[in-house]
């Protein structure tokens, strides 16, 4: 059985790593092998298993970070706002102009809403998040001093954020542990047999109990990472998928590893993933650049 140690594992995830990286096709690489996991699968095992994943995805993706770009906490929340049914890659092209408009909560509380909606328009929605946006900066404005606050009860009482945009500036621009259940990590934790639960509030309290604190905002850029580069919603990439031994969805996709491969084509901005401009002590490597892959 090829375990993620075994050679067939390693290749797939060297090939997986290089391909979403150059999208070049690897050589003739092996099919990973299909899962043995128990139907009946005992929580204690599912733990195991889960961790096992976690740590299998932290060799993968070693740089993984959250994509969108930001300087400061409010810079994240406004980012993550925009970030709904768009890309990181949009968003960080759309924010510096718009955090040059409108440096602080205070700025932004007495923008000119067309002129907001004008800057933001390339995100979609731009006349709800526009709305968002203004009663969230005049919320920090009045009601916290104009800094955004570092606890989970106070962000989501803010306009337009709910607990995964709070999980998300908890984790990244507090460092509070948080757990960023999004459509890419419900999907992949159902497909992992980790929970079957849809409501995202639920799927976060199951994945809390299978997890260490320490482990929460980590885990969730990999999960992440997985579902954008290689566990597609439509089509996931099986064939070239480096935890396809412990996953029990193996198939749902593509398994051939050729054909596989050539899905991989996800890192679009300047660096692994989306961000345009990473602060200086950011871990990843310049990756090709815009329209290269
Ligand atoms: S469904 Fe396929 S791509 Fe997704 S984790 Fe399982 S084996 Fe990998």
């Amino acid at each position: 059985m090829g375990g993620p140690g075994t050679p067939a594992s390693k290749s797939a995830r060297r090939s997986a790593v290089t391909s979403s990286k150059t999208a070049t096709a690897p050589k003739a690489p092996k099919a990973p092998k299909a899962p043995k996991i128990p139907k009946g699968e005992s929580h204690l095992a599912l733990v195991r298993r889960a961790r096992r994943i976690n740590r299998e995805l932290a060799e993968v993706y070693p740089y993984a970070h959250p994509e969108l770009d930001f300087r400061n906490p409010f810079e994240l929340l406004v980012a993550t706002v925009l970030s709904a049914q768009t890309t990181d890659l949009r968003v960080n092209q759309t924010t510096p102009a718009l955090f040059a408009a409108y440096p602080t909560p205070e700025d932004m509380a007495a923008a000119n809403p067309e002129e907001m909606e004008e800057l933001i328009r390339p995100t979609g929605f731009f006349r709800a998040k526009t709305k968002s946006l203004l009663g969230l900066s005049a919320a920090l404005r009045d009601d916290f001093g104009g800094e955004v606050p570092g606890r989970l009860e106070d962000l989501v009482k803010l306009p337009g954020v709910g607990r995964k945009t709070a999980n998300v500036v908890l984790g990244n621009a507090f460092g509070v542990p948080g757990i960023t259940v999004d459509t890419h990590f419900g999907r992949l934790v159902r497909r992992w047999k980790w929970t079957d639960e849809e409501d995202p509030v639920k799927v976060e309290a199951v994945i809390a109990d299978i997890f260490p604190k320490s482990e929460w905002t980590m885990l969730s850029h990999r999960v992440i990472f997985h579902g954008r580069r290689i566990c597609h919603a439509r089509k996931p990439a099986c064939g070239a998928c480096p935890i396809a031994p412990l996953c029990p969805s193996y198939g749902e996709g593509e398994t051939d590893p050729e054909k596989a491969a050539k899905l991989l084509k996800y890192e679009m901005g300047g660096y692994p993933g989306q961000r345009l401009s990473p602060p200086p002590d950011f871990p990843g490597k310049p990756a090709p650049a815009l329209g290269a892959v």
